[in-house]
């Protein structure tokens, strides 16, 4: 058995090793969280203490591209149902109780109001100029040294493409065409589903957001800066663009 064990900094408890902790008996008492049971032989709940000795908890964030990647689409979808039982305990219409209703739902005991776990979609594009070029730019909130794509939340009343092109023109002032949509991927921080296009650049100057960007430039394909890590959208774009120039 896996145990998947989030804190509510959205940390998943490893081993002094890394690991994701393995056994029996899980390494620390769920009290009265609710325990999930998922796939891959992993069971997940909600942790509100400091890490035992010999354990650590670590952002998933920064923790997910160690994990193995069966592990890692389990680790992802409990951290979100661990958010999700960490904060329902009332409902939000009439205030009465919230229980499990399904394994992935709660109902309201007063008033019958059921809710599954909130997703928040966001896109994230990849633009490119001609053949040899895409456009990247570093994030505020960035996590690290590399160069991403440009990305945001999905608005009320707004279709994926209408959210694609409000962000590229809000935060580098570009206009694009022929949008394509590419895939999508749970990005649990806390509870997001990001949607990758591709787009390709019609007209415009760089000028950027500075509330959102602190940089953001063309670059050549043969030099390109640190690039997000694995297993992201971010990076499944580019590689794909990459290995893939003459559909572009
Ligand atoms: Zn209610």
């Amino acid at each position: 058995m896996h145990w998947l064990i989030f804190n509510p900094k959205n940390e998943i408890l490893l081993t002094s090793n890394g690991d994701v902790p393995c056994g029996d008996n899980a390494p620390v008492d769920a009290a009265q969280n609710h325990i999930f049971d998922l796939a891959n032989n992993c069971k997940a709940f909600y942790y509100n203490n400091p890490a035992p000795q010999d354990y650590t908890f670590e952002w998933l964030r920064k923790a997910y591209h160690k994990l193995p990647n069966d592990l890692r689409e389990t680790a992802f979808k409990a951290s979100e149902l661990v958010y999700f039982d960490s904060y329902l305990n009332f409902c939000p219409k009439c205030g009465g109780k919230m229980e499990y209703s399904s394994p992935i739902s709660k109902k309201c005991v007063s008033c019958g109001n059921e809710i599954w776990p909130r997703i928040n979609p966001a896109i994230i594009v990849l633009i490119y100029r001609g053949k040899d070029e895409i456009l990247l730019s570093h994030a505020l909130n960035f996590h690290g040294t590399f160069y991403g794509l440009t990305a945001g939340f999905l608005e009320t009343g707004e279709s994926l493409e209408q959210c694609v092109v409000r962000e590229v023109m809000e935060e580098t002032s570009l206009k694009i065409k022929n949008i394509r949509y590419f895939a999508s991927q749970p990005w649990p921080y806390p509870s997001q589903e990001m949607f990758g296009f591709f787009a390709e650049y019609e007209s415009g100057e760089i000028h950027i957001q500075e509330e959102e960007l602190s940089d953001c430039r063309w670059y050549n394909r043969n030099a390109l800066p640190e690039i997000p890590p694995h297993p992201s959208m971010a990076r499944k774009l580019i590689d794909y663009w990459l290995d893939h120039r003459d559909e572009f």
